[in-house]
């Protein structure tokens, strides 16, 4: 994705785009349409972006296993030095790109994909407080009550009398 910067003044422009999110070279597990809100500071040194970033995903719930669609939000920031590297910089800041002094465009892309990675969470829960599947009939607990004993439903028993019945046998 590309942002023409040869056509823009020295300033703050606040720039909106949105559309499917193949445009902007993302797929699965991305799905249906993206908006991005962009804060571009362009000076004849630098050019200073801060994009607001809206996906859908979708996802699968680590603790009941069920398909769907959730929101993701991702903020990043990233700046692109226009001629010669500055060399109190340290090379390894992964928010500094650098592009020849007479760039006209800035190429977003790999920020784009990057940080829409990084905003896919470890952890994913279909959400807040899901009662996940029974252990025991394995029955998705957010959608039915079984009557599967409380005692049996505590994990760290199961373990114990699996252990049980292995010496046992
Ligand atoms: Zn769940
Ligand atoms: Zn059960």
């Amino acid at each position: 994705m590309f942002i023409k910067i040869s056509n823009l003044n020295d300033a703050t422009h606040e720039l909106f785009y949105a559309g499917k999110i193949q445009e902007i070279g993302l797929n699965s597990p991305f799905c249906d349409d993206y908006k991005l809100k962009i804060d571009l500071s362009k000076s004849h040194l630098q050019v200073i972006i801060v994009a607001e970033l809206e996906l859908k995903a979708k996802l699968n719930c680590d603790r009941c296993q069920f398909d769907f669609i959730g929101n993701i939000e991702q903020k990043f920031e990233h700046v692109y030095i226009l001629g010669n590297k500055l060399s109190e910089l340290d090379d390894d800041d992964l928010n500094i790109s650098y592009l020849s002094a007479d760039a006209d465009k800035i190429n977003i892309s790999k920020e784009i994909i990057d940080y829409s990675n990084l905003a896919i969470p470890i952890k994913i829960l279909c959400k807040e407080g899901c009662k996940g599947l029974c252990y025991q009939c394995g029955i998705n607990l957010n959608e039915k009550i079984c009557n599967c004993s409380d005692e049996k439903k505590d994990y760290r028993w199961n373990v114990l009398l699996e252990l049980k019945n292995k010496l046992s046998n």
